[in-house]
């Protein structure tokens, strides 16, 4: 039995797997693959329908939104925010919280005049910054809700007048959100959505059109929402395995019902971590994240023996990102409970043998 803690690609509900590779060989009893058919096809076409409605249910997504399932990453999503709504002349503002913040403010001070209005850099974003200032007439207020890498996660959203634009992709669909609240939201789907391939952008109608740019097709939101994200050959098999990520999630009881055990799953594992002399967590108690779990040992030297005894108990990915040091547990929606017990059992078992 594995345990897998990778950040992403992750883990995934394991009737997910069975499924989507149920329909590598026979999609829907139609005697062809789903990885052959035409993206244009009905039953490709109720896919990406089905997929589009379980997002508006899930995150309950208000009238004026459109839904895109776009390829690139959310590091093209960095270029098409700015690109799309940062007009010559106006002034984008970016929380740094983080180094996926401040890639996506790199690459919009390449496109528009940019300010950042708060950075946890001097605490090497083991923190996130509180009462910032966001000017009134920004463009735009960029922020990531989960710092995948150092374990900090934005439970308060700042508040602002400006539009509201949040890279999502390591928290979406793990608590609830009001959506109202943003002008756009986007993820790239390879943690709690399906796997890498497919960027989830959920934009706000009627704040596209306004950058005075003339783009190229691709990279414009509005040709993507008028062609229900069929502009070009979308990544038929990504979003198909989303769906049925979503579904699963649906069947579970939804956002809420997993928000629940997402709280349940941090609070054992913070537990033995503030409990255990032998581990420290890097993140301030305040901001800590529940799906990336950091922390590390009070004796360094320590990590590689404890990372071998992971290792036989059957814990994967729990090597820390190399500018945090350590250790990493991310802990995704699919991940169980029982999963996070083993974590917390073997931290116990290093700690008695190591007394
Ligand atoms: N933003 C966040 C918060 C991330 O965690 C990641 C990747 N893990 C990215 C952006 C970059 O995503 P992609 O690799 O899909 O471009």
């Amino acid at each position: 039995m594995k345990h897998n803690f990778g950040a992403g690609p992750c883990i995934l509900p394991k009737e997910v797997f069975q499924e989507a590779s149920q329909a590598v060989v026979d999609f829907n009893n139609s005697g062809l693959s789903i990885l052959e058919i035409s993206h244009r096809s009905k039953d490709f076409e109720a896919v990406i329908a089905e997929a589009e409605r379980l997002v508006r249910e899930l995150l309950n997504v208000p009238q004026g939104y459109s839904i895109l399932f776009l390829q690139g990453g959310a590091s093209t999503q960095f270029a098409m925010v700015p690109l799309n709504l940062l007009a010559d002349g106006a002034q984008a503002a970016y929380l740094d919280t983080g180094v996926w913040a401040s890639k996506a403010a790199k690459e919009a001070k390449k496109i528009g005049d940019v300010a950042i209005v708060g950075s946890s850099a001097d605490k090497n974003y083991t923190y996130i910054p509180k009462n910032i200032e966001v000017p009134a007439d920004a463009a735009y207020f960029h922020y990531t809700s989960n710092n995948t890498i150092y374990g900090t996660e934005v439970f308060d959203i700042p508040s602002t007048v400006a539009p509201l634009v949040c890279d999502m992709s390591s928290d979406i669909f793990s608590r609830t959100i009001n959506v109202a609240d943003y002008a756009l939201i986007y993820a790239g789907a390879q943690k709690n959505m399906g796997p890498a391939g497919v960027t989830l952008v959920i934009v706000k109608d009627d704040i596209l059109g306004k950058s005075g740019r003339t783009l190229p097709t691709i990279f414009d939101y509005e040709s993507h929402s008028k062609a229900g994200s069929m502009y070009n050959t979308p990544p038929v098999f990504s979003i198909y395995v989303s769906m049925l990520n979503l579904r699963w999630l649906k069947a579970k009881g939804g956002i809420d019902v997993i928000e629940q055990e997402n709280i349940i799953k941090a609070r054992a594992l913070y537990g033995e971590i503030d409990r255990n002399p032998f581990f420290k967590g890097t993140a301030v108690e305040e901001d800590r994240s529940r799906m990336n779990v950091t922390f590390v040992m009070e004796n360094p030297e320590l990590e590689a023996s404890f990372l071998e005894l992971a290792k036989e108990r059957g814990l994967i990915g729990l090597k820390g990102h190399r500018s945090v040091g350590g250790f990493r547990a991310s802990m995704y929606n699919a991940l169980s409970i029982s999963s996070v017990n083993a974590l917390v059992d073997t931290m116990k078992e290093f700690e008695e043998k190591n007394k």
